[in-house]
């Protein structure tokens, strides 16, 4: 979708947001999948709601792209912008055993700040790609941490009032890859109260989750992470290598050899492609189960509901 209003297109300097036209998404994620429409990237948050107001009052859908690692997007001429959160300059801010974190700022970067400066528990996010707002809106984590255990305090955007309200940490549900934001809710920044420990012993603990995924996880290819969620007392990847489908692919869109819930673009791949890999893997984990596997993958497609 192409800003063409004059109206907009006027407002949005005095709003410290840059237009940027015609960016194609499979520049901007992780798959390398996605169509072309405009981005408005917002330097200063405190602009959002009045930007969020200028683009609804004009009939401007809108989503809010992170750091695209968790994204599927359909192909083509998108029928929405997008919003993106300029990455700040240093990002983290501490005080004694908090840091204040402003969520456009890079997940890895964060905690590798905070590690340097004897502040722990963020470990297990060592490695996952994306921004810190990317992270609190799926609770990311890994080997056996989320994101959430460790928030106080989020500034977030909230669709209901429209408006910019502090959270308490213990407001919000965190569970698995899921919390209880709602779909137009953007979050700007975040404090987190993290664990005092030398700098030399969380090292260590990265270094064994940095091992842990290289050994594991193909790295250097086009994927989006999982791409199902694990049911329950259940492994996703271990159920779809169970039934022999490391390798099988749908065009350029294939089922990782090296983990079994990892599906990479291996070229080409459309969103197309991408979605009859991971229908035709439901569908035999389905037949052989009896589980019906759930989306972790954000898949933004017309066709489809998706968060925003
Ligand atoms: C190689 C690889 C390994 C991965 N490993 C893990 C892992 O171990 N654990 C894990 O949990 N995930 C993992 N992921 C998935 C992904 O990195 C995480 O989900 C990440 O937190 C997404 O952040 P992002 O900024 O890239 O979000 P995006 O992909 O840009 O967006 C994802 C969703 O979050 C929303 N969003 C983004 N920023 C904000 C914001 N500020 N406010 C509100 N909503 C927002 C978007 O609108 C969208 O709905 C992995 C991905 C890759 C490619």
């Amino acid at each position: 979708m192409r800003i063409e209003n004059p109206q907009i297109a006027s407002a949005l300097p005095e709003m410290g947001v840059e237009l940027h036209s015609g960016v194609a998404l499979a520049t901007l994620t992780s798959l390398r999948i996605g169509g072309t429409t405009d981005l408005l990237l917002v330097r200063d948050h405190k602009h959002l709601p009045q930007l969020i107001r200028l683009l609804d009052g004009h009939g401007v859908p809108h989503r809010l792209l992170g750091g695209g690692s968790n994204l599927l997007v359909q192909d083509g001429e998108l029928p929405w912008v997008c919003l993106q959160l300029a990455a700040p300059g240093e990002g983290v801010r501490l005080e004694g055993n908090k840091a204040y974190v402003d969520c456009a700022a890079d997940l890895g970067h964060t905690v590798t700040f905070c590690a340097k400066r004897d502040l722990g528990g963020m470990e297990g996010l060592i490695g996952v790609p994306g921004t810190v707002g990317g992270a609190l809106r799926m609770n990311a984590g890994a080997y056996g941490m989320q994101i959430g255990a460790y928030v106080r305090e989020i500034d977030v955007y909230r669709e209901a009032t429209r408006s910019i309200e502090t959270l308490r940490g213990a407001e919000i549900r965190f569970e698995y890859r899921h919390t209880s934001f709602a779909p137009g809710d953007i979050m700007l920044a975040v404090r987190l109260e993290l664990i005092s420990k030398p700098y030399a012993e969380i090292l260590q603990g990265i270094r064994i989750c940095n091992e842990k995924r290289r050994s594991s996880q193909p790295l250097n290819q086009r994927s989006a992470g999982c791409i199902f969620k694990n049911p329950p007392g259940l492994s996703t990847g271990r159920m779809i290598d169970g039934l022999g489908l490391k390798g099988f692919r749908v065009g350029d869109a294939m089922v990782s050899d090296r983990h079994a819930n990892f599906f990479i673009n291996t070229g080409r791949a459309t969103c197309a492609d991408m979605l009859a890999l991971m229908a035709e893997v439901r569908e035999r984990v389905r037949a052989a189960h009896g589980v019906e596997l759930e989306e972790e993958v954000i898949v933004w497609n017309d066709e489809r509901k998706g968060h925003m």
